[in-house]
């Protein structure tokens, strides 16, 4: 069988001791082992930092794209999509920041009476190592998308994936080795248990980490987290909500556009994506027609391995992952209605399941709809008296999410909801028949923002230009205009 290693210090390492060994999760057969111990994670932290962390300053914005864009090349053999283009974006960022190194952070102010008094923000790429732990859910993508955003604002990056999927990641890794993509101590990669990684992390260090809420704690309450100020994003749970407008009429386009979203969100990926819809907000008039039709659509999907033609949803990624699902499920049955589907176990391997829409009554409390992610093909339904403050209300519940959608052309109602639910999250989706190719609130585009407030971590990632913040320090110089406009490169007028 395979081992997987790590790639530190610029060489593939292996780990000693037990390994934890990875499945194919529609077969339930090993494929690969991975070990993280024994493995000098400090050694390979400083590797970074020394090596990597000065070739990456010496270059220009533009030179840092070009690795962003090898790497986007090297990468379509394995036709993972959002990884590439995200790679892609970032490239197309640093070609427009052009031959700067660093970022001249909006116009120089007069400061006193005097024009010679004169301030300016910058922004600078931090000395240190930039650490982003990923989920098991999107590896190839999580690694893109997180060292797009380092690599061009200046940083080294060591990252690792989750074990359990960290196949992919590994063959990116094994690629841009081969093809010597990077320059040195540029990119690390580390297979298998994170040990005490975040604990070796310094002031000028920053950990991207995406995950579950609890290790989202238990990471931030670190020592030396609390006391060096590292810098941490989380990007963790959301209970993602598509709210459909009362005047979304059944059959219409909006309300096709709509069921559109919610069938997909809740079958990709067989509903493991961080940006699914988990609560499904319907006007009490409709509630019984939207059960109906997405019962209809859901049991059009053929669940089975992901290998034949004929197969809508694949399994979980995990034995574990399945487990957690079920006992969800079980949650919301002690609340709610299942109106499709349940949490059963399916005959014969693998960690199949079908998908499960439950449905509430309209004021149920429906308190673990509100509070527990169920992270698998899993939506609740939940009928409201079709006022923009009363699903506004409803959806805030969550406490903070990555995205939510609102199908409607009513524009009070859009005004009510988009201004009740915008403080809890980091993205709103209109939803639109008349967006052609729509991806749906699920898709994550570099361009924009990724990230939500509360429960969803208080992170932000991507977002342009505005993903390089977090791996740069902002600093303001204060002193005499001639000299600041000549240091940070300005024609002075
Ligand atoms: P997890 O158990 O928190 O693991 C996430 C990552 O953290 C893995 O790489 C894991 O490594 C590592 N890890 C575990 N314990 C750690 C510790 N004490 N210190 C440092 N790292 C540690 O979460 P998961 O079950 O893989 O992911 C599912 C969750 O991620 C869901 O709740 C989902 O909503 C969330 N998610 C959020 C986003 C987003 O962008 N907001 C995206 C995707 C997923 P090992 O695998 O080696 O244990």
């Amino acid at each position: 069988m395979k081992t997987l290693r790590s790639y530190l210090g610029d060489r593939w390492v292996e780990g000693s001791g037990a390994r934890q060994t990875l499945v194919n999760p529609a077969t339930e057969e090993p494929l690969a082992e991975a070990s993280s111990d024994g493995l000098d994670l400090a050694a390979a932290l400083e590797h970074a930092r020394r090596k990597g962390g000065p070739t990456l300053r010496s270059l220009s914005f533009a030179e840092r794209g070009m690795f962003l864009k090898e790497m986007a090349n090297s990468d379509a053999k394995f036709d993972v999509d959002g990884a590439i283009f995200t790679l892609q974006t970032y490239a197309e960022i640093g070609t427009a920041l052009g031959a700067a190194k660093f970022l001249v952070d909006g116009d120089g102010v007069q400061l006193g009476r005097s024009p010679r008094f004169h301030g300016q923000h910058i922004s600078v790429p931090r000395h240190g190592v930039a650490v982003q732990i990923n989920a098991f859910n999107f590896p190839a993508w999580g690694l893109a998308e997180k060292a797009a955003s380092a690599l061009l604002a200046g940083m080294p990056v060591l990252s690792k994936p989750a074990t359990s999927s960290a196949m992919v990641a590994h063959r990116v890794m094994e690629i841009l080795v081969e093809k010597k993509v990077l320059p040195e101590g540029t990119l690390s990669l580390l297979v298998g248990a994170p040990r005490d990684l975040p604990a070796l992390l310094g002031a000028q260090d920053v950990l991207a980490f995406t995950g579950s809420g609890d290790t989202g704690m238990r990471i931030r309450a670190l020592p030396n987290v609390i006391r060096d100020s590292v810098r941490v994003n989380v990007e963790a749970d959301s209970l993602n909500a598509a709210v459909l407008g009362p005047d979304a009429e059944p059959g219409g386009d909006m309300y096709e556009t709509f069921l559109k979203d919610v069938l997909r969100d809740m079958t990709q990926k067989a509903g493991q994506k961080c940006t699914a819809i988990r609560r499904v907000l319907v006007p009490e008039a409709h509630a019984a027609t939207v059960r109906d039709d997405l019962a209809e659509g859901l049991k059009a999907v053929r669940v089975g391995n992901p290998a034949l033609e004929e197969t809508r949803m694949g399994p979980l990624a995990s034995g574990s992952q399945l487990a957690d699902v079920r006992e969800g499920v079980a949650r919301l049955v002690a609340e709610g209605k299942p109106a499709f589907g349940s949490s059963a176990p399916l005959a014969g391997k693998g960690f199949f399941m079908s998908p499960v829409l439950m449905e509430f009554a309209k004021g149920a409390l429906a308190a673990s709809v509100h509070a527990r992610e169920v992270f698998g093909p899993v939506a609740s339904l939940l009928p409201y008296s079709g006022k923009g403050a009363d699903a506004a209300a409803i959806v805030a519940r969550g406490n903070g999410g990555l995205v939510s959608s609102v199908y409607s052309e009513d524009a009070a109602f859009l005004e009510e909801v988009v201004s009740g639910i915008a403080p809890y999250h980091g993205r709103l989706f209109l939803g639109h028949p008349k967006i052609e190719m729509s991806p749906g609130p699920g898709t994550v585009l570099p361009q924009l923002v990724h990230g939500g407030p509360g429960r969803a971590g208080g992170g932000e990632e991507l977002g342009g230009v505005r993903g390089l913040a977090f791996y740069m320090q902002r600093v303001a110089l204060e002193g005499s205009r001639p000299v600041i406009q000549k240091l940070i490169g300005v024609q002075s007028s």
